[in-house]
């Protein structure tokens, strides 16, 4: 069957089997050259550049493995497509009022990326969301006070709330959102200590509950957010103090990553409600700010599993401005200004993952060579087992099969058979699996149970990255992302892996993977050529990938490199950020490694005293040592 494949084999199928244009959103492709092309819009048509001459352009530069890649025109992109889908169905609807985006800093904090989002937004007027201090001091540093909003979630204590009432002196529009009951008494009085008065919002909690992972944060056990009888409470306590003219803004966010169009629309109406009442208390109002929550296709099946998403970005737009209109429209309540803070649909596309794979296992049998004499019974039935596999008998099989391979196990734990019958067991196990599977191909009906007999015998393909830096939410949540080779596409992948990284965790590993018909336990992959080296791809990590990530077994950031894709197909590296080298992670875990290398001297010098090295020795271990320590925590060239 592989065989037959092979022969066959084109692009086409490639992308077929590694779904890329499914879940690409537009952004990659299949190239003639066999590798995947990233390809962004310029005035309605589309620039396509070779993924392997960008690897080729970081390798003439020094810049190794692992890396992320990020484009800049991808997140340009997409915050255009956010903004201009908003505009288009507040044209379409005839409704009144205007959107306006805010990116949630949380998502991807880096300044690089707070930077383009800020530069490449203002001509939307994009705002930022900030949901701590710091976030809030990023914020107002990055954003020109004439552009975009800033809505501030969050905790906020007094010097928090002071200096945003001072920014708004400076033309910034601060939204100070009031999520527990504590915060109001610190926002009065700042306001009257500086005689500034605030633009509040409230945020509530939706009794709405959403499908999907992080459906916590919605319905009315979720943390954040006002209960009826708090908000009640803040909005008499904004009569009495006369400032119900500052509350302008009503919240809410139902989680992250909602699959189901009919959750976000279900919410909206309830929100809408709210925002009824607070106009006929006599708030000001004037901005509904409908969180964060639209989703990533992961996947690319266009579906409510909880990595995809089942609508589109326009029906999202449509569907969110129509449902206020059909709510607010009969109590004759004006159109208001809609604010959404989306964070991962606007990054996780711009950036991906890239390494190279450093060294494979495979669970391949040997040759079985022939009985001998005395030969332990267990191996004979083994190879009695191996002799007799057919259509007919291959649960049979298998299940004898394991039998046989726990007996042996349990034999050479009592010391009664030897480490060579041990392994020859093992290997004739093999031959059964791989025998099964052979006539499973041409079985009519597959056993059950026997359906994930191949994952057995997948290869293990070593990635040069680390799982828990770099890919977090695969090992915490099981998050699904797009994995595939970046090139030898134009060849059929004749090899089954799951991917491991370089720690040694047996946690840090890809072993769920987009099939052609949902999540597969192994990879299609190529074998490897000798002195070729392999790349894969890990697509569409922008999102909370970059700064939930860990030092686990000391494994630093990557290197990153910035692309900007020109509209002659040629692109420049626009920012390169080295990776943590080994001296940098010590730090992190308070070694000093000027200390260390210290240490490590003196012992070298005791050797010498000793004998056991000479000077020029100790010199050269020296040399070595001190290069480490500036050295990539990953695997070198
Ligand atoms: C995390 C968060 C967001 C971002 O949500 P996405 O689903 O990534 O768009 C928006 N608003 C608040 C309050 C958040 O905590």
């Amino acid at each position: 069957m592989k065989k037959d494949i092979a022969t066959h084999w084109n692009i086409g199928e490639a992308a077929e089997l590694y779904g890329i244009r499914s879940w690409s959103a537009g952004y990659f492709d299949l190239g003639d050259d066999g590798s995947v092309q990233i390809t962004v819009p310029f005035n309605g048509k589309r620039v396509a550049v070779s993924m392997m001459n960008i690897i080729a352009a970081m390798q003439q530069r020094g810049v190794q493995m692992p890396a992320l890649l990020r484009i800049q025109n991808v997140l340009d992109a997409q915050i255009t497509a956010l903004n201009e889908s908003f505009r288009r169905a507040i044209a379409n609807l005839s409704y009144q009022g205007q959107y306006r985006g805010v990116f949630p800093i949380k998502v991807n904090q880096q300044c690089q990326v707070i930077g383009e989002i800020a530069k490449f937004g203002s001509r939307y007027k994009h705002g930022l969301e900030a949901g701590s201090k710091a976030e809030l001091l990023i914020a107002l540093a990055s954003l020109d006070p004439e552009y975009g909003h800033i809505v501030c979630n969050g905790y906020k204590d007094a010097e928090f709330i002071s200096l945003g009432l001072q920014a708004l002196k400076l033309g910034h529009k601060v939204f100070f959102v009031i999520e527990t009951p504590t915060e109001l008494p610190i926002i009065l009085q700042e306001s009257a200590r500086l005689g500034i008065r605030p633009l509040l919002g409230v945020r509530v909690k939706l009794a709405s509950r959403v499908s999907g992972y992080w459906n916590e944060s919605s319905g009315d056990r979720s943390i954040f957010g006002l209960t009826t009888a708090q908000l009640v409470a803040t909005i008499d306590t904004l009569r009495s103090n006369d400032m119900l003219d500052c509350l302008q803004l009503l919240h809410y966010h139902l989680g992250s990553q909602v699959p189901n169009i009919r959750d976000i629309r279900g919410s909206v109406l309830e929100a809408c409600r709210y925002y009824v009442d607070l106009v006929k208390e006599g708030a000001a109002m004037g901005y509904l700010d409908l969180g964060g929550g639209l989703a990533v296709d992961y996947d690319g099946s266009q579906t409510n599993y909880q990595y995809s998403k089942n609508y589109s970005l326009d029906e999202y737009c449509s569907d969110m401005v129509e449902t206020i209109m059909t709510t607010l429209d009969p109590e004759e309540i004006s159109h208001p200004t809609i604010i959404t803070e989306s964070g991962r649909a606007t990054v996780a596309y711009s950036s991906i993952l890239l390494f190279n794979i450093l060294d494979i296992t495979q669970f391949e049998p040997g040759e079985v060579p022939d009985a001998v004499e005395d030969e332990p019974e267990i191996l004979a039935n083994l190879r009695l087992t191996l002799k007799s596999v057919n259509q007919k008998n291959l649960q049979e099989s298998y299940n004898d099969a394991i039998y046989y391979r726990e007996e042996t196990r349990e034999l050479f734990k009592r010391g009664q058979i030897s480490l060579r019958d041990l392994s020859l067991s093992e290997n004739i196990f093999l031959q059964i699996v791989g025998s099964v599977v052979r006539e499973m191909q041409s079985a009519k009906r597959i056993p059950k149970g026997l359906d994930e007999l191949e994952d057995m015998l997948s290869d293990v393909y070593y990635g040069n990255f680390s799982v828990f830096q770099s890919l977090p939410d695969v090992w915490a949540i099981e998050q699904i992302f797009p994995v595939m080779p970046v090139h030898r596409l134009n060849e059929a992948p004749t090899r089954q892996a799951i991917i491991a990284d370089i720690t040694c965790d047996s946690d840090g590993k890809i072993d769920r993977f987009i099939g052609t018909r949902g999540i597969n336990k192994t990879l299609p992959v190529h074998a490897l050529k000798p002195d070729e080296p392999y790349y894969m791809g890990v697509f569409l990590v922008g999102a909370y990938q970059e700064t939930l990530g860990d030092l686990h077994n000391l494994m630093g950031d990557t290197n990153v490199v910035s692309i900007r894709i020109n509209d002659d197909g040629t692109f420049d590296l626009v920012h390169e950020l080295d990776g943590d080298s080994i001296a940098d992670v010590l730090s992190y875990v308070e070694y000093s490694p000027q200390q260390l290398f210290e240490q490590f001297r003196s012992f070298a010098e005791q050797s010498v005293r000793k004998g056991r090295i000479t000077p020029v020795q100790r010199q050269a271990i020296l040399d070595e040592f001190s290069a480490s320590l500036r050295g990539y925590t990953y695997f070198e060239d």
